[in-house]
């Protein structure tokens, strides 16, 4: 974090509403927004962050709100990342939309991925005289290793680091977005590809962390030229946050609850250590997990990184949800 680039990484709570399961048990709210700041408390404990957004918040405000000054920053050619964090069940993929495999008939109800690529569309119809290409890659990364989820091939030792910082990961596929239908195709192929194992919590497996990245590339100049302005946008469905004893998991599925923990743990390591003003070493521990290793180009340094913190406002979960307001409290 430099003093030109104060906030670089900002912060959101987004509190769910309570689900049919959760009533039906009679589950009552346990966190309060204090009215008009960005504050909650639950568990008898306060929290800040940049943006909160409770149970009555629809789609829209999130990306008005928190995604367009990233949007603005990547056309300037900055890398920008959003992260969704939480527990299983908590809101992640919803909010990202990674599981919107086709257009929803209501755009209202769209994810964040959907709107990105729409706004990015209709950006580019306003400057016909730049020359655009738009790029997708998607991941997964389960036990510390990393899957094409456009192929379904698994990348060893993929990740590479170039001389001028950028991190590339050798033979993932990027596939040419020329169409919103483009886009979908690409979740489409990925939900297919995604890992999915029985799980106690949730049927749809939240074990792994899904990278979405899209790649903008700007031609400069004289339309002979060949000098792009290129920058990268990750879009992450983390892991599900729960502790492993949660998920009543034993044997290879505990081992895969402490890999992704490990990643989860880095992440917020390397997180706060961004946004330590005391920070005199520069270090950040990038190098800690695969998660960290693949968004170090777009953390920190000049990026813009934006967490969601999903919870649910229910006193079922409020072990979960405090150490969720815990870890996103940490990251401002
Ligand atoms: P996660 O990806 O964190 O495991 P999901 O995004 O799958 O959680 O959400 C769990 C359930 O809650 C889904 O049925 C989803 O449709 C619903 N849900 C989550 N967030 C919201 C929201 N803000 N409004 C309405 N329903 C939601
Ligand atoms: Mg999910």
């Amino acid at each position: 974090m430099t003093k030109d680039d104060p906030v670089s990484v900002r912060v959101a709570l987004r509190i769910r509403p309570m689900l049919p399961h959760e009533t039906a048990i009679a589950c009552q709210p346990c966190i309060s927004e204090v009215p008009g700041e960005p504050q909650v408390v639950a568990g008898g404990k306060e929290f800040t962050y940049d943006y909160v957004f409770g149970s009555a918040t629809g789609q829209s405000p999130i990306f008005d709100n928190c995604v367009t000054p990233l949007l603005d920053k990547f056309f300037a050619g900055y890398n920008c990342t959003i992260l969704a964090y939480g527990q299983t069940g908590a809101g992640k993929t919803h909010t990202m939309g990674t599981a919107d495999t086709s257009p929803c008939t209501e755009h209202n109800k769209s994810g964040v991925i959907p709107r990105i690529i729409h706004e990015l569309f209709s950006r580019i119809a306003d400057s016909p005289d730049i020359n655009y290409r738009l790029k997708a890659t998607y991941l997964e990364i389960l036990n510390e290793e990393v899957k094409d989820l456009l192929t379904g091939s698994i990348c060893l030792n993929a990740i590479r680091e170039n001389h001028d910082g950028s991190i590339v990961i050798h033979g993932l596929k990027e596939a040419p977005i020329s169409s919103v239908n483009d886009l979908y195709d690409c979740l489409k192929t990925g939900s297919e590809n995604r890992a999915v194992a029985g799980h106690a919590l949730n049927a749809q497996s939240s074990r792994s962390h899904a990278v979405f990245a899209l790649i903008l590339e700007q031609q400069q100049g004289e339309a002979s030229s060949d000098t792009y302005l290129i920058s990268k946008f990750n879009l992450v469905d983390l892991a599900g946050s729960e502790r492993a004893k949660r998920t009543k998991a034993s044997g290879e599925r505990l081992k895969e609850g402490i890999n992704i923990n490990k990643g989860l743990l880095a992440l917020g390591n390397v997180i706060s250590a961004l946004g330590d003003p005391d920070r005199k070493t520069g270090y950040v521990p990038y190098r800690d997990s695969k998660i960290t290793r693949l968004l170090q180009d777009s953390l920190g340094g000049n990026s813009l990184t934006l967490m969601i913190a999903c919870c649910s406002p229910a006193d079922s979960n409020l072990e979960e949800t405090v150490n969720t307001l815990r870890y996103a409290d940490r990251a401002r």
